[in-house]
């Protein structure tokens, strides 16, 4: 193979090894792949946003490491788009870049009293428990009775599931030593998840519902008492509703004919019902909410509207969890409402420029299409960005013939004094981390603050 082509990407999450994998699949042309992350660690959500208790999930990494072994694969953790290196530099020390930074910012509810103390983004309560830097240093008082969380999607669950399990339950887990410190002396005893649609539309999974049957110190309920659906949403249910959907509504049944059992916690699901506001003294105190009904629009979908029913409830927590957003990436175009970036099956695209089509920048994962989906489904995701960009971009330059050959980032990241991290450098991180978590009988003890992870493979290099 006498062409080699070099192809940086952007975010090392799921979205970012699934490029990369099918980049590498190529027998036609060799392709290096340099993978850049703002973290010294890799896998982002998979390690900062999939649940503590979930670590089989978080075994998909056995596959990103094999993407790894690559000997055209190199990792610069502790490098970040927009403050180490930028678009330009990029452009000029590759024939291509794929930008799969995923969404790290979160919907707001737009209520009055959102900004009290005690209401939070679920992003920042995952972050935290989960070690992100970005958020260990954020508290949150879990000595009030009353936490609710706004959403119904899995993340909502997330945050609702944690919050409900006992101490024993978590510590066998990774969630950080001080998230299980604070979480051991909580007093919440009503956590309240509430969604603004019926049961038939709740976005969750039933494999996350389902845990809520077995929870050592809480017992589930379905606020209303029995499973009752409108009259439309019975019909959808009977006639094509999917198989996850008739799932839900069976464990949903199996909830609300759940006997109490005096347990130290409880779990409400309220269904049909939006916030109003959030209200207290300084910090939040209640919340009031409006019941929805669900009406049909003109084409056939249900949609929840305000009802002139309220409800008042004594809270202390709050945790919006109604959506993930992108950030905008300097120089690069953005698109606030979906919080993405314009592209055209993974190419980008700049809208203000008559959507004419950037020829060597791609996207991929979150910060393509929006949060949805499972880690899988950045799989295809993944695979419809790097065809895309073979059929353009590669395809082209291969006719051309030209390989030339660019400088190296390594002198480039020197010259700015950045301290990155490789994957050989991560892999003493991550072997550090799980000999102290074998230590204690936890997947891995993390460590939460840049500055020790540097510290670490600096002593261990
Ligand atoms: C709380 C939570 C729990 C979840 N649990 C599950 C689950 O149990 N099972 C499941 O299948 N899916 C789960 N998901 C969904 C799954 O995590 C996502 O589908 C997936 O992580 C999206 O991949 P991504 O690569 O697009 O983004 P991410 O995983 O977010 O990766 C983006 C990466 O880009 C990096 N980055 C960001 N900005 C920059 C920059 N400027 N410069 C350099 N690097 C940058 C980040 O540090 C990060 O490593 C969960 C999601 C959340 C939010």
């Amino acid at each position: 193979m006498d062409t080699s082509w070099g192809i940086a990407v952007i975010g090392s999450g799921p979205a970012g090894f699934y490029v990369t994998g099918e980049l590498f699949r190529q027998q036609s042309w060799e392709i290096k792949v340099d993978m850049f992350d703002r973290l010294p660690t890799p896998f982002g959500l998979v390690r900062g946003g999939v649940a503590p208790d979930h670590q089989k999930i978080k075994s998909v990494t056995k596959i990103y490491n094999r993407i790894a072994e690559n000997p055209n694969f190199r990792f610069f953790g502790n490098v970040e788009f927009g403050s180490d290196l930028y678009q330009s530099d990029l452009l000029k020390h590759y024939d291509a870049v794929i930008y799969s930074v995923g969404s790290s910012s979160d919907r707001a509810l737009g209520i009055p009293g959102e900004d009290l103390e005690g209401s939070h983004s679920a992003t920042e309560f995952v972050g935290w428990y989960n070690g992100h830097p970005d958020f260990r240093e954020y508290k949150f008082d879990l000595s009030v009775k009353n936490a609710f969380v706004i959403g119904m999607g899995n993340v909502a669950l997330d945050v609702a599931r944690i919050l409900a399990k006992s101490p024993e339950e978590l510590a066998a887990t990774d969630i950080t030593d001080y998230a299980l410190e604070a979480l051991r002396k909580s007093q919440i005893e009503n956590i309240w998840l509430v969604g603004r649609r019926g049961p038939l539309q709740a976005a969750f999974t039933p494999v996350e519902v389902r845990e809520f049957l077995e929870l050592n110190d809480a017992d589930v309920m379905l606020e209303g008492g029995s499973l009752e659906l409108d009259e439309e949403s019975q019909k959808i249910l009977e006639t094509e509703a999917s198989k996850d959907t008739k799932k839900n509504i069976e464990i949903l049944t199996q909830i609300s004919l759940k006997k109490l059992s005096r347990k130290k916690k409880r779990v409400h699901f309220l269904f049909l019902a939006s916030p109003l506001e959030i209200s207290g003294d300084g910090k939040v105190e209640k919340i009031s909410m409006v019941l929805n009904q669900l009406v049909k629009q003109d084409d056939g979908s249900l949609r929840p509207q305000a009802t002139e029913n309220k409800i008042e409830e004594d809270a202390g927590l709050i945790f919006r969890s109604i959506g993930y957003l992108g950030k905008p990436l300097a120089d690069l175009p953005f698109d606030q409402k979906s919080g993405t970036i314009p592209n055209e099956s993974g190419q980008v695209k700049d809208p203000e420029n008559g959507n004419s089509l950037r020829n060597r920048e791609y996207v991929a994962g979150w910060i393509k299409r929006g949060p949805s989906g499972v880690i899988g489904t950045n799989k295809q995701d993944a695979v419809e960005t790097v065809h895309r960009m073979l059929e353009t971009f590669l395809a082209e330059k291969m006719e051309a013939g030209q390989n030339v050959v660019l400088p190296d980032i390594v002198s480039l990241l020197e010259s700015r004094k950045v301290d990155y991290v490789s994957f050989a450098d991560w892999k003493l991180l991550d072997a550090h981390e799980t000999e102290a978590g074998e230590a204690q009988g936890r997947p891995r003890l993390k460590l939460t603050s840049n500055t020790e992870m540097l510290k670490i493979i600096h002593q261990k290099r």
